[in-house]
């Protein structure tokens, strides 16, 4: 862009001196007599009419009077004797273009840079100065046409640091000195061309300058950007990325809480599951329980036996060690119903089952309700007399109970029991065998007057 500016103010000044030329050539070789002049004036104003950046082409003569001009109007003086490029041309033989500061134009009102050369006569004398005006307005219409954003900048400076016209456009910065100024020092500093972020020294905005000087006059053409307008993009588009961000960290966020709730829901029903299912399987237990025990007695009942006596049986095979039972009957128990009723027969029970129960103290043993007033104890890793040493004890646990029974011979509760055991071998049908034995046993008990224990053959 600075280039392109570079290129477009050297171009109209090019334009400027190329109409000078022409100007200058005819006054000093052709004179300044009225056919000349009027001649010239016609030249003049076809030349400008082609070339829109100039304001005007004038010439003053010696004393700074205009003389001729391509303006078809002249509304100011027509005369510049105080003007700086005047008084700098009558001054000095130089023969060069000379570039001039800014200046409000006195025929035509607008701000105008002149571009001036002087004029001789024949015999070498001063006749006079050609001007060219270039149309400040000119360059500020150009200098509108690029987009910098909303604090971007254009600017010409003279040589000498000055500003010739600078975007935004204000009549107090022509002409002021811009010397002191960053970029005029950077140019100083660096060269012809360059760029550089430089604060501006008239507002103090951050821009991104870039300078150059014009190939072939004295005129520096800068241009700039805002920082901030150049980022405004990437920032416009970074809060837009984080807000989407934000927006999706806090969805994800609010997830993950009903996630972690979920889990924590799911644990907590987990662990009432596991709660409920252990009360219920204890409840199982005990109405497992239940089902095996007899409910006036608290032996174990029928059911409970036949289970216990395969499984010890079993185990009794595994291990190679006896296993020994017990059949307890009491004896004249319908008589014993008879005398006292039949809530007293089952008080006797009740008694009798305690006793059995404390009889039957190793770990092992069993002690049932085998049914009516008959029990049974099923004792593992006991032999015969083991068995018949624990009816034994139980008989006589009875006898010291001392059961009132009017129709007793012995006056008291008795009981007969019968005594077996076996070692039980590969053939299952010992296990009713020593059912056999016992319950035989018992029955040579009762045979042999009751009250006594027996113990199998
Ligand atoms: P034995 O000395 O020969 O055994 O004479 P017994 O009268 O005891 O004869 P048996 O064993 O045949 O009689 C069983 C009686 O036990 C029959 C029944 O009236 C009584 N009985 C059985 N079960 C119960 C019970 O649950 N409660 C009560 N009160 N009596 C029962
Ligand atoms: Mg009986
Ligand atoms: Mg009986």
């Amino acid at each position: 862009m600075t280039r392109a500016l570079a290129q477009q103010t050297d171009d109209t000044i090019r334009a400027a001196e190329v109409a000078l030329v022409g100007v200058v050539q005819s006054l000093e070789t052709e004179g300044v007599d009225a056919t000349t002049l009027a001649r010239v004036q016609t030249l003049l104003r076809l030349t400008v009419a082609k070339l829109p950046a100039l304001d005007s082409v004038s010439f003053y003569d010696r004393k700074g009077h205009g003389i001729i001009t391509s303006r078809t109007q002249i509304t100011g003086s027509f005369s510049i004797p105080d003007r700086d490029y005047f008084k700098h041309h009558a001054g000095s033989q130089d023969r060069d273009m000379h570039i001039g500061s800014p200046v409000r134009s006195r025929t035509s009102g607008r701000w105008i840079m002149p571009v001036s050369r002087r004029v001789n006569q024949p015999n070498g004398f001063f006749a006079g100065v050609a001007v060219a005006t270039i149309d400040l307005e000119y360059l500020q219409e150009f200098h509108n046409s690029f987009d910098l954003g909303r604090d971007g900048t254009i600017f010409l400076l003279s040589s000498r640091g000055k500003i010739i016209v600078r975007r935004p456009f204000s009549e107090a910065q022509i002409n002021a000195d811009a010397s002191k100024g960053p970029v005029f020092q950077t140019y100083l500093n660096k060269g012809k061309e360059g760029s550089a972020v430089l604060t501006g020294y008239i507002d103090g905005i951050e821009r991104m300058y870039s300078y150059q000087h014009l190939a072939h006059y004295p005129v520096i053409a800068a241009s700039a950007v805002a920082t901030m307008d150049v980022l405004a993009d990437w920032r416009r588009e970074t809060v837009r990325v984080l807000g989407a961000g934000a927006v999706l960290l806090a969805v994800l966020g609010l997830l993950g809480r009903k996630l972690i709730q979920l889990i924590g829901e799911r644990e907590q029903a987990q662990r009432e599951l596991r709660k409920a299912k252990t009360s219920l399987e204890k409840m199982n237990q005990s109405l497992e329980r239940l089902t095996l025990l007899d409910s006036l007695t608290g032996l174990g009942n029928r059911r409970l036996f036949d289970t216990v006596l395969t499984e010890e049986f079993d185990r009794a095979k595994r291990t190679a060690t006896f296993l020994a039972l017990i059949m307890i009957d009491v004896d004249y128990f319908k008589r014993y119903n008879d005398l006292y009723g039949h809530p007293a027969g089952d008080a006797c029970l009740q008694q009798l089952g305690e006793t059995l129960m404390e009889a039957a103290c190793r770990p092992g043993d069993v002690a049932v309700r085998y049914g009516g007033e008959e029990m049974a104890v099923l004792l593992p890793d006991t032999d015969v007399e083991g068995a018949v040493a624990m009816g034994e004890r139980f008989r006589h646990a009875v006898l010291t109970r001392a059961i009132a029974h009017g129709g007793s011979p012995e006056d008291v509760v008795t009981v007969s029991i019968g005594a077996a055991a076996c070692l039980p071998d590969q053939d299952d049908s010992s296990c009713k065998l020593l059912l056999q034995s016992a319950d035989k046993a018992l029955y040579a008990a009762k045979a042999g007057g009751r009250n006594q224990v027996c113990m199998a053959t």
